[in-house]
């Protein structure tokens, strides 16, 4: 239902959290984020992100992902809440959409070894890029979505990867660039109060963030988006 990340020199945590208070109104059923600082770590829950009180504390870095659920396959609860990991916990995603075929490739994955945690849809996503990871998360997340039908905007973290991957397809993601930092969201809310420069992703478009770069690719060949200048406020 709702997505945000934080990459740059601020703790990720407290900025995804507020947020993803930010895109409340769009309402949710379970919340979560993972922040990666040589480890990815993750805390989800099912409820509201205001009266469940997750403790944030152990979510250091300043590299951060996190979702608000509208759950759509699989039951609301903490399980089930977003960022989803791969078998070895090196990789979590976000991902707001339906991935259509996932039944197939869950059944695939599960025969050549893999463990699911959820009965979401999403987490297929995580397991088929520890399918492909040999060292580059953008390579490995570019092969992933070819195998994906339906809709996505996702994002993507690994341990000791200092970026965040992010991609779109029948769902929206906006990148918002900050000052030695970068943010992405599923609307333009949470962007507001850190940036006026927007880059609004098109379908199909991967994108690679570090906190001073962004770098997107369309069909696996590099391409220019315009960065929009945003200028109203929500007051
Ligand atoms: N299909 C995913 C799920 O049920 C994502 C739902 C959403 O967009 O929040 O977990």
């Amino acid at each position: 239902c709702g997505i945000v990340g934080y990459i740059g020199w601020r703790d990720a945590a407290p900025l995804v959290i507020e947020g993803l208070k930010r895109l409340e109104y769009r309402g949710y059923d379970s919340f979560g984020v993972a922040t990666e600082n040589g480890q990815i770590r993750v805390v989800k829950k099912s409820g509201r992100i205001s009266e469940n009180g997750a403790d944030l504390t152990s979510l250091t870095g300043q590299i951060g992902i996190g979702h608000t659920r509208w759950a759509t396959h699989g039951v609301p609860n903490d399980t089930n809440a977003h960022p989803h990991t791969d078998c070895t916990g090196r990789i979590a995603v976000v991902h707001n959409g339906i991935i259509e075929n996932y039944a197939l490739l869950k059944r695939k994955l599960i025969e050549r070894g893999h463990r699911f945690k959820s009965e979401t849809d999403t987490e297929v996503i995580a397991h088929l890029i520890e399918e492909y990871y040999k060292g580059d998360l953008l390579t490995a997340v570019g092969e992933t979505l070819r195998h994906l039908e339906g809709s996505y905007a996702v994002l993507a973290i690994a341990e000791n990867d200092p970026r965040i991957i992010v991609a779109r397809k029948s769902s929206p993601l906006v990148l918002g660039i900050g000052d030695g930092e970068m943010l992405c969201a599923s609307d333009i809310t949470p962007l507001l109060e850190h940036t006026e420069r927007a880059v609004f992703l098109k379908d199909g478009d991967i994108a690679a963030l570090t906190p001073s770069r962004i770098d997107i690719y369309h069909d696996g060949v590099p391409v220019e988006r315009s960065v929009d200048h945003i200028t109203w406020s929500l007051d």
